[in-house]
């Protein structure tokens, strides 16, 4: 398993990129960060790779997205940690069997044509947790 990304709130990607880029010298494209939105989950998220993992700041696309609920509780912050799995169903099986808390039942569409699905913190230790398979 490796860490595929750190999921990062934000109430704005191209302001939060500024840091990343300007003070922490990672390479983000010219205009901030190029953006994706993820529809399904009412988010534009862009990544930044760092080393062999990536940082996904995200922002709310809609005043009902989680994320925007999540921003109104707590304030800009790590939102989630997200680990790459070969086989998303049998990972999510895997945890079925052993009692934890799932957000997804079933895997869903998630930016770059990943599946993905959340784990509950009540399961995790206080970790939002997001297992994603790569699009193959
Ligand atoms: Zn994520």
């Amino acid at each position: 398993m490796k860490i595929d990304h750190i999921g990062i709130a934000t109430r704005g990607i191209q302001d939060a990129a500024k840091f990343y880029r300007d003070v922490l010298g990672l390479e983000v494209s010219e205009d901030g960060a190029e953006t994706e939105e993820v529809a399904e989950q009412k988010v534009r998220v862009a990544m930044l790779p760092i080393g062999e993992s990536r940082i996904e700041l995200i922002e709310p696309t809609s005043e009902d997205s989680p994320i925007s609920r999540f921003l109104e509780k707590r304030g800009p912050g790590i939102h989630h940690i997200a680990v790459r799995v070969d086989d998303i169903r049998a990972a999510l099986a895997n945890l079925r069997d052993k009692g934890a808390r799932l957000i997804d039942e079933e895997p869903r569409q998630g930016a770059g044509g990943c599946l993905v699905a959340f784990v509950h913190p009540s399961s995790t230790g206080g970790v939002l947790l997001e297992l994603v398979q790569k699009a193959s």
